[in-house]
């Protein structure tokens, strides 16, 4: 494209120079001519004299009988130039010898005019300024291309280190980044947007390494209890009520292998992002005393005083198994954590529009520096009496799941030493934000959404 560009515009110039110059000669001629006529109408006497006083060498006239003409006019034979140059003047006319002239003429009246002078050093003015451009045109269009060579190469050499960096970036190595030599340049931020995406996959996969090592560590536990005990009943003849105790605490293992297997299935049918939502009107009240009535019986056993405080009618939208299974867990958690003789009051009511259920305890609370993390994945405070309670720390992990389905917050309002306070909102039926009326599709939303941080 440059060298077209080069060519086009030499071209121009030699054409430019060559009509300047030959305009400059035709002048030249035109004065000659009308220094000759003006000689033969005033002083005719004096025409001999045009060579050494006017150096006009070349020149023909012929008028009223008069016909003269410069001996070097005659020896070059100019005559014919006006003869094949016809009607057009001037005319560049070349001897048979090869010399180059200008020739014009003009015709007044009674006298008829010609000149000519020496065109060669225009032809070679012309001639070298066409082998210089020439020259020039390869040499500008090599060095175009090598500085463009150059800079493409200087520009896009970020490019070649990225995909170098790129190319060594593997899942094992999600660490590594791609070098930013300038982040407000579009490399630069190319860069640093496919970083960013690296760093979320890190992320990912460091979340996904953690729970497939913790849920790994969990099935194992129950897993090696029940091989102790099988390997202890089977190690001495025992009676029918021993072997009963260890058919039960085997089974009670199996019960918490399934209520984490469960949890597990859940939590990755979450993951998976596609999720089938049947959001509903949902009177709270009836579904918290349905779950409430339910886990009576724990609370029973621990003398434990557990009361529904629903002072008006609450309406919300969800998916009514998904909050009850958040609810269950919530609650049972309060039942779980709350010492024999305690108080588990759920409150059902109104939050600046929204539905909100309140679950208060009288247990231990939640120390400061736990508070954070509750709600990861296989996160407990104590893991031995979580344990004990048969707690795999998935519970609130998959309620916060649950309730954010379903547009809703679930969040630990108060846990001090006094107890523990969980804080659960939902949409109400007339809020826009909230899930429709129809079936819908569950989508996981980024980070949030993501059950903890596991
Ligand atoms: P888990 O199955 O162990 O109960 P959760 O996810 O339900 O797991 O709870 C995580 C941790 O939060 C529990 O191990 C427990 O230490 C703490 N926790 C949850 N609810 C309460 C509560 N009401 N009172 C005190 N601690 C609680």
């Amino acid at each position: 494209m440059l060298t077209l560009i080069v060519c086009i515009f030499s071209a121009g110039i030699l054409l430019f120079v060559e009509a300047r110059l030959y305009a400059a000669l035709d002048a030249q001629l035109g004065q000659e001519i009308a220094t000759i006529g003006k000689v033969y109408r005033e002083e005719p006497d004096e025409l001999n004299d045009l060579a050494p006083e006017w150096g006009i060498t070349l020149f023909q006239l012929d008028g009223g009988g008069v016909h003269r003409q410069s001996e070097a006019w005659e020896r070059e034979g100019l005559s014919r130039a006006l003869q094949t140059g016809g009607a057009a003047s001037p005319v560049s006319w070349t001897t048979p010898e090869g010399h180059h002239y200008r020739v014009d003429s003009i015709s007044e009246s009674s006298y008829r005019v010609a000149a000519a002078l020496d065109e060669t050093s225009l032809r070679n003015t012309v001639w070298t300024l066409a082998v210089i451009l020439a020259a020039g045109i390869p040499f500008a269009a090599g060095l175009a291309i090598a500085g463009g060579y150059f800079l493409a190469g200087r520009v896009l050499s970020p490019v070649g280190a990225m995909a170098q960096k790129a190319r060594e970036i593997t899942a094992e190595s999600l660490a590594k980044r791609l070098p930013v030599d300038n982040a407000q340049d579009e490399f630069g931020r190319l860069a640093t947007v496919f970083n960013d995406t690296l760093s979320r996959l890190q992320d990912a996969f460091e979340r996904l390494r953690r729970f497939t090592a913790d849920a790994s560590h969990e099935l194992r536990t129950p897993l090696t209890a029940m091989r102790s005990v099988g390997e202890v009943a089977l190690q001495s003849t025992l009676d029918p009520v021993a072997y009963r105790d260890a058919i039960g605490s085997m089974l009670e293992e199996v019960d918490r292998l399934t209520h984490l297997v469960e949890g597990l299935l859940m939590l990755t049918r979450a993951d998976s992002g596609k999720l089938q939502l049947a959001p509903e009107a949902l009177d709270l009240g009836r579904l918290v005393g349905h779950v409430i009535d339910q886990l009576r019986v724990l609370a029973d056993e621990k003398h434990q005083e557990l009361t529904l405080r629903a002072p008006i009618r609450v309406n919300a939208i969800g998916d009514a198994a998904l909050i009850r299974h958040a609810l269950m867990n919530l609650i049972h958690n309060a039942i779980k954590y709350t010492p024999n003789g305690g108080i588990i009051s759920v409150e059902v009511n109104v939050t600046g529009g929204r539905a909100m259920i309140e679950v208060r305890d009288t247990g231990p609370g939640i120390p400061a520096a736990h508070r954070d993390r509750i709600f990861d994945r296989f996160y407990r405070v104590d893991t031995s009496r979580s344990r004990e309670e048969g707690g795999v720390g998935l519970g609130l992990a998959i309620a916060r799941w649950a309730v954010e389905a379903n547009g809703g917050q679930l969040e630990l309002a108060s846990g001090g030493t006094d107890g523990s306070s969980f804080r659960l909102i939902l949409p109400a039926p007339h809020d826009s934000s909230a899930a429709g009326g129809h079936r819908q599709v569950y989508e996981p939303r980024g980070r949030r959404q993501e059950v903890g941080s596991s």
